[in-house]
């Protein structure tokens, strides 16, 4: 319910981004949702942590509508993933260094984009 508002009260923007429940809203653009996707996904930092670690750590910090849908249909088509099981090693503190920096470069890349 939460991934497909219709209240745009719901939405805010600052500093020239929109966002969504204290979520950065990720525009309709293909390119910016696959890279946050990979990033999640396919990168030593993060890595394969399955379809709940790394939609969690995505919604998080970053909001777009069917998010849940993408973030499946992303890590069924992972042959790594297909060929392990998600791992457990990763540490929180970690995640969110990353994250962090990661919110960073997202905010640099959608603002040129404009
Ligand atoms: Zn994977």
């Amino acid at each position: 319910m939460a991934d497909q508002p219709n209240q745009e009260q719901e939405f805010q923007q600052r500093d020239g981004l929109w966002f969504y429940e204290d979520r950065l809203y990720i525009p309709n653009v293909a390119v910016v949702r696959q890279t946050l996707l990979s990033e999640y996904q396919d990168t030593p930092l993060h890595g394969h942590l399955g379809i709940d670690k790394t939609l969690a750590a995505l919604q998080n910090i970053f909001y777009w509508p069917n998010m849940v849908d993408a973030v499946k249909v992303y890590i069924k088509t992972c042959s790594f993933c297909q060929r392990n099981k998600p791992s457990n090693m990763r540490k929180a503190g970690l995640l969110a260094s990353g994250a962090a920096m990661l919110h960073c470069r997202l905010i640099a890349f959608v603002q040129g984009s404009r």
